[in-house]
């Protein structure tokens, strides 16, 4: 697969005529409702696949969710789990990733997934 799209110029073809971050923002926000509508994928598969840090990732799922909201769909969330002892992390609504198991205290996680639900 290639991702020619996200290629974002900071200046257009014109020269000096930076893009406004709000319109920034929607392309990205749009790429990663793209990629959602194929598979789950966690932050840091986005964050790859898009070319933005993974730290940012939350933030654009946050207003994603938000604005599916209005539209009927919904963001799925695959909760991040335990490798070691298997324990689930219950609050489905949480977008970032847990540092370390509550339980057991392994820092060797699952990180939660992400989806697109149908209409
Ligand atoms: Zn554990």
């Amino acid at each position: 697969m290639e991702y020619t799209l996200f290629m974002v110029r900071k200046h257009d073809e014109r020269g000096d005529v930076p893009r406004p971050p709000t319109e920034a923002h929607d392309t990205v926000r749009h790429l990663i409702m793209t990629e959602l509508e194929v598979g789950p994928l966690s932050a840091h598969d986005l964050s790859g696949l898009l070319g933005i840090p993974e730290k940012e990732v939350a933030g654009h799922l946050k207003h994603i969710r938000q604005s599916l909201h209005r539209s009927g769909r919904s963001l799925l969330v695959q909760p991040a789990e335990c490798a070691k002892c298997g324990f689930v992390f219950g609050k489905r609504e949480r977008l970032t990733r847990p540092s370390r198991c509550p339980l057991c205290k392994s820092e060797s996680l699952h990180a939660p997934l992400f989806s697109l639900a149908s209409p």
